[in-house]
């Protein structure tokens, strides 16, 4: 015979419900959930690019001791190492003490790339007293998003002796910056009834970059060659350069507070450094673990997790060979007992576009760290659905260590979809399941998402290397 209780005390018994992190936070947590934030927007405006995330990252790691390992490297118990991966990607791991064939090593996995607008690989010309250069935008943007608005070009340049040449303009704020057109609404009539996602054609994501001729009458084409001329004095570097060159656009605003509370944070490339972050922040404070522990902030998400430094290449499983053949234990075994968090954001319930969620099982905002058992899209294809089992290890984990965090799915039953490294790491024969911070206006030029959220993750993830 159960005990009596009142419908309250039953109810506080039965039922689940979220939580809000502020609510339950105390005043000195609200104030470290705040600074933390502080440390999380500097890595922001100063890692727009997979190959700035890299350098930073690296640089940060650095100042705690960690230093490169290449492949032939000796490893032993203790050691702090990161693989640089062709300045893309990143891997840092600490070879542990404990035994690795029980143990495993506990992964963090994000990424470190976001959408943004690619030159082509002949990309200058001149038309009607602009220079313009042409595009290809990389991942999923909504292309209208673009237009109008402040650009930074960011990148390397090849040149022909092999001199690579690091690229930045329109970070500073003393820098010009570029510019997509838009049309003016007074001839915007017929754009005006064109759906969203054809209104501006890929085509159309021409660059503004010029507009003074080169001062002599005998060559066509002035304005081309002037801001030729001006590269060449800038960087040594000529036309046939971009052919060899990865040259990106992307927002030349900095991250901000927003609201008049500051709880929440607007930038370009939350998705996916609002989680790359917290993994690395996570492993540089986690100095006492005595675990095997990789962090690994990945390029190419966005595209597919493709190539050399997306997440389906070998290194990850060649850099589990290296670390457990130094420590003496089988990486098949190892592999085995690895656990994997895939550090990735998902979508915050929004109530102004409520009809593609399902409100129950969409991530609130500031509710904490969100778990997605499953992504994908029509009838769960393409995602790592992790079991039951390990949501529950890493439900009890949370629990022992006070992250307060919840699930979501990305949307209603057939909206759309999405995907993450979560499955490629699984296929690895090593247990994943998607972890991260909830965004609005994901992909788009100023995303947002709340402190709470962004300090819950770090949290998750101490919790989880511990
Ligand atoms: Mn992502
Ligand atoms: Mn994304």
């Amino acid at each position: 015979m159960s005990e009596v209780l009142t419908g309250k005390e039953m109810l506080e018994k039965l039922s689940y419900s979220k939580k809000n992190v502020f609510e339950e936070a105390s005043a000195d947590t609200i104030k470290a959930i705040y600074d933390y934030a502080e440390g999380y927007m500097k890595y922001l405006d100063i890692a727009k690019t997979e190959r700035e995330a890299t350098r930073e990252a690296i640089a940060m790691a650095e100042k705690r001791g960690y230093t490169e390992y290449k492949f032939g490297d000796a490893l032993k118990a203790g050691d702090k190492r990161y693989f640089n991966n062709n300045g893309k990607s990143v891997v840092f791991f600490n070879v542990g003490k404990d035994n690795i064939s029980e143990e495993g090593i506990r992964i963090l996995a994000a990424h470190i790339d976001s959408p943004r607008i690619d030159l082509k690989q002949i990309p200058l010309y001149e038309d009607s007293g602009m220079a313009f250069l042409k595009t290809h935008y990389y991942g999923g943007v909504k292309k209208y998003q673009w237009t109008a608005l402040p650009l930074a070009l960011h990148g390397v340049m090849v040149k022909a002796d092999g001199e690579v040449v690091n690229v930045c303009i329109g970070e500073d704020d003393s820098d010009p910056v570029f510019y997509i057109n838009d049309l003016l609404p007074h001839l915007g009539r017929k754009q005006a009834q064109e759906p969203l996602g054809t209104a501006i054609s890929g085509e159309t994501l021409n660059i503004l970059v010029g507009g003074l001729p080169y001062a002599d009458p005998e060559v066509d084409e002035k304005i081309k060659l002037s801001v030729l001329s001006l590269l060449y004095d800038k960087y040594g570097v000529t036309e046939e350069d971009f052919l060899s060159a990865e040259l990106s656009l992307v927002p030349a605003t900095k991250a901000r507070d927003i609201g008049f509370d500051r709880a929440l944070i607007g930038s370009y490339g939350h998705d996916d450094r609002v989680c790359a972050y917290p993994a690395l922040t996570a492993l540089l404070d986690s100095e006492k673990t005595e675990r095997s522990v990789m962090v690994v902030l990945a390029d190419k998400e966005e595209i597919g997790s493709v190539g050399m430094t997306g997440m389906q290449s070998d290194v990850l499983v060649d850099l589990i060979v290296m670390i457990s053949n130094s420590l003496g234990a089988d990486p098949i075994v190892v592999r085995s007992k690895s656990k994997c968090l895939s550090a990735d954001v998902t979508a915050a319930y929004d109530p102004n576009f409520a009809d593609v969620y399902e409100k129950r099982n969409s991530a609130i905002m500031s509710c904490g760290t969100c778990m997605s058992k499953f992504t994908g899209a029509g009838g769960k294809s393409n995602t790592n659905d992790a079991s039951a089992e390990y949501v529950g290890f890493v439900r009890r984990l949370f629990k022992e260590e006070g992250v307060i965090w919840q699930t979501a799915e990305l949307g209603k039953v057939d909206a759309g979809g999405g995907g993450t490294v979560a499955m490629y790491i699984a296929n690895h024969n090593i247990e994943t399941v998607d972890l991260g911070v909830p965004v609005i206006s994901m992909h788009s030029p100023f995303e947002v998402v709340s402190k709470a959220d962004v300090y819950s993750t770090y949290k998750a993830f101490v919790a989880f290397i511990k």
